[in-house]
């Protein structure tokens, strides 16, 4: 069959032994999403998250260190390495970057200060504190507070547009100064952001991310609680630079920012932030682009590279995909406890139908082959 190798941008043809034979059918590496949420508060575990990813077409991810409790001491770490082991997909993680740990190369990977709540001072500390690694960072001048951008159509705090490309340049340039080298801004949501990495790469490695949500929908979709997200919704014109930097390669990955939560309150003030949306990711970034080649790279190479990890075409490790397939978000169906979902009610175009992970199909068509692991 056809498959995608991203690493040398090629169509191949392989043998997968597939459990169906279908028409149209696609294969690429399983995807690697550096930005997921696994809470423990129960409302997502490493169990759900498993399938969830699976359903998402991810062989593996990389935890945010928001976790409860949060991720920044060993005894936390070794908790997460226990709960995670014995599954088909490979977790990493990002350590807070104010807390004991120092990334390992291995399982731990950067420093991230994802939904974690800093202000100007906790973040040049921590960067005066801690020796330099990759960082991950959530770009937000928090002491704004504000749910959602000025001119959003909601009765509810905002937080000035340009606030985060302050933040953005604010954070790189005490790492810099700090001796830290490579940032990735995670979930940039504005031009104002990718103008402001265009420009700091004159000075340091700065790569940034994009989530599904934010190149989807503008600020003038927001309908229910469920649209409380972190960072908000810019504008048209915003959403229309987000595509256009993904165009450019401006934008290098794709992420979820995979953020379950049980029903969300509806009301603005109490519901927290985020939308659940692994098993969604590559539909919507799909339906979004309309660029199959790229929508892959972003999903597999590019997230690798940013972290240093190696690879190559594997046919034993497949993510198999049904580009033309149309269906309808439906969040009651999801595998994730997280039902929270924008996206829920929403047409898509391109879904993924199989998962192989090391020479066996653990997923096929809404089924689980877990058990043999
Ligand atoms: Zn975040």
């Amino acid at each position: 069959m056809r498959a995608y190798d991203p690493w040398k941008r090629r169509w191949l043809n392989v043998e997968l032994n597939l459990p169906e034979q279908k028409e149209g059918l696609v294969a690429c590496p399983t995807f690697f999403d550096m930005h997921t949420h696994v809470r423990l508060n129960g409302q997502e575990d490493y169990d759900s998250l498993e399938k969830a990813a699976i359903a998402g077409g991810f062989g593996a991810v990389l935890i945010q260190p928001n976790t409860n409790p949060e991720l920044d001491n060993v005894d936390v770490l070794d908790a997460h390495l226990r709960l995670a082991q014995n599954k088909v997909v490979d977790f990493y993680w990002s350590v807070s970057l104010f807390g004991e740990l120092e990334p390992d190369g291995k399982r731990t990977l950067c420093y991230s200060n994802d939904g974690i709540e800093y202000d100007t001072i906790k973040i040049l500390n921590a960067f005066k504190r801690k020796r330099p690694h990759l960082v991950l960072d959530h770009s937000q001048m928090h002491e704004l507070g504000g749910f959602f951008y000025e001119a959003t159509p909601i009765d509810a705090p905002k937080r000035p547009i340009c606030s985060e490309a302050v933040s953005i340049f604010r954070n790189v340039m005490f790492g810099l100064e700090c001796g830290f080298k490579k940032f990735h801004i995670q979930h940039v949501s504005t031009k104002l952001s990718i103008e402001t990495i265009e420009y700091l790469r004159k000075y340091a490695k700065v790569s940034c991310e994009v989530t599904p949500h934010h190149l989807f929908f503008n600020m003038n979709d927001v309908k229910n609680t469920n649209f409380k997200i972190n960072p908000p919704l810019g504008t048209e014109h915003d959403r229309k630079a987000l595509l256009e930097a993904v165009e450019r390669d401006v934008i290098g990955v794709f992420a979820t920012d995979h953020a379950p939560h049980a029903e969300k309150p509806d009301n603005f003030e109490k519901a927290p932030f985020g939308t659940s949306g692994i098993e969604i990711a590559f539909s919507a970034f799909y339906t979004a682009t309309n660029r199959l080649e790229k929508t892959i790279e972003k999903l597999t190479v590019a997230p690798r590279k940013v972290l240093g990890i190696e690879g190559a075409f594997d046919p034993d490790n497949v993510t198999v995909i049904d580009p033309n397939f149309e269906w309808t978000v439906d969040t009651k169906k999801f595998h994730s406890k997280g039902k929270n979902c924008v996206f829920d009610g929403t047409k898509l175009k391109g879904r993924v139908v199989g998962v192989k992970r090391s020479g066996r199909w653990v997923y096929w068509d809404g089924e689980f082959f877990l058990d043999e692991t």
